[in-house]
């Protein structure tokens, strides 16, 4: 596997967490259909084709996995629900890049979605055991506390199974707004999409990259009135894509996506034109 893509010192891979699909209009939000679907396309019943794509990033000091894909461990009924059509193949795709679970230093979870921290741990044979068993899982202070007490709606998204025995194993860092985990890779603390949102920026020599998560799901969230309707706090999530997107194209940054089937990094201009893709 060549790298998709170099940011200075960092080669940056995208590899298979699962495909699935949502509704449409849950991605979107108020956005009405005759705009959006001129932009991503759906399927009869209104499904839009999403994926779950862990980023590994590698460098010299350290190799960092951004999110874990939905893991292995969904129901049929889920997967029905979800509308898997690709399974999670993160360890095979690891092996590919000549790397082992074991590998991996750190796990940052921009979120604890399903779709996030689904594969934070994986079941083998009967057992659920820790995917990356010697990787530091960074997640936002905030955001764990809501997942250890999730409200009405979060409770459908924050599911326990994902998170047995993480603290417990030692392997859970939490931090508190900005934090810096190696030279080159910085995780800042949005909220916005829920409370305890974070985002990554990785920068070496000039050249940088900005995953921003859920705050901008595919290319076609770039207009920052385009929020979805899972966001708990739009307002919030508009001024930081104003904000955020703005910082990134005066450094000329990559924006790194997880959940677009169509291109895994784009560039764009003041416009917010895409002028450059892979
Ligand atoms: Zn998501």
């Amino acid at each position: 596997m060549t790298p998709s893509l170099k940011i200075g010192c960092f080669e940056l891979y995208w590899l298979n967490g699962g495909k699935f699909a949502l509704d449409g209009g849950a991605m979107f939000g108020v956005v009405p259909k005759v705009l959006w679907s001129k932009k991503y396309p759906c399927s009869e019943d209104n499904f839009v084709p999403l994926t779950a794509s862990p980023i590994l990033v590698k460098s010299q000091d350290a190799i960092v996995l951004i999110e874990t894909g939905l893991g292995n461990k969904l129901t049929e009924k889920q997967q029905k629900i979800f509308n898997v059509t690709e399974q999670w193949q993160v360890p095979e795709d690891l092996k590919k890049l000549g790397l082992y679970r074991e590998d991996i230093d750190f796990v940052i979870l921009t979120h604890c979605d399903f779709d996030h921290a689904g594969g934070i741990l994986m079941k083998e044979e009967d057992n659920l055991t820790l995917t990356f068993p010697k990787a530091k899982h960074i997640i936002q202070k905030r955001e764990w506390e809501d997942v250890k007490a999730p409200n009405r709606r979060s409770a459908h998204t924050f599911w326990p199974i994902n998170f047995e025995g993480l603290q417990e194993s030692g392997q859970l860092e939490l931090v508190d707004g900005e934090a810096e985990l190696c030279p080159g890779i910085r995780v800042i603390h949005t909220g916005g999409h829920n409370n305890g949102h974070q985002i990554v920026w990785i920068e070496d020599a000039g050249e940088a990259a900005l995953h921003l998560a859920d705050l901008l799901p595919t290319h076609a969230h770039f207009n920052p009135l385009w929020v979805m309707a899972y966001d708990n706090f739009p307002l919030e999530v508009i001024s930081l894509k104003e904000q955020l997107e703005k910082e990134g194209i005066e450094k000329n940054a990559w924006f790194t996506f997880y959940h677009d089937p169509f291109m895994k990094a784009c560039r764009f201009n003041e416009k917010g034109e895409i002028v450059q893709k892979i």
